[in-house]
């Protein structure tokens, strides 16, 4: 996807603070921290959200779910608690239209809700 503006992270034409990755997942520092620690973590093939993700992106979405876990560990919060979301759609808020989990942690989160 040309103008998608994870697509050109993924591609190095646009820059990041990597925290993560593989051959087929990346994550780095959200560019408008809404948390302390807050880190994006994609995979590396555009697709668009969840709503998107078809029966083969499922071990891939998985993998992300993993590499969650993983970065936890290694910015020391996995004991302190922390929280995974992805945002699907405008009543979510979704603005990258590429799908993103948000790896949020560092302080006590608010309560998810309207
Ligand atoms: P959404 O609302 O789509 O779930 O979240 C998109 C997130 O991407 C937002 O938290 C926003 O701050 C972040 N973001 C948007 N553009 C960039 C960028 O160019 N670089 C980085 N690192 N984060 C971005
Ligand atoms: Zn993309």
């Amino acid at each position: 996807m040309s103008d998608c503006i994870f697509c050109k992270i993924v591609a190095g034409e646009l820059p990041s603070k990597k925290v993560y990755e593989d051959d087929e997942v990346l994550a780095f520092h959200d560019i408008q921290p809404a948390s302390p620690i807050h880190v994006l973590i994609i995979p590396k093939k555009h697709i668009a959200s969840l709503a998107d993700a078809k029966a083969e992106d499922w071990p891939l979405l998985g993998r992300i779910q993993a590499a969650a876990a993983q970065i936890a560990r290694e910015l020391e919060v996995e004991e302190s608690g922390y929280r995974v979301i992805t945002n699907v759609g405008a009543n979510a808020g979704q603005i990258v239209h590429h799908i993103h989990y948000h790896l949020m942690a560092g302080a006590r989160l608010s309560p998810l809700g309207v």
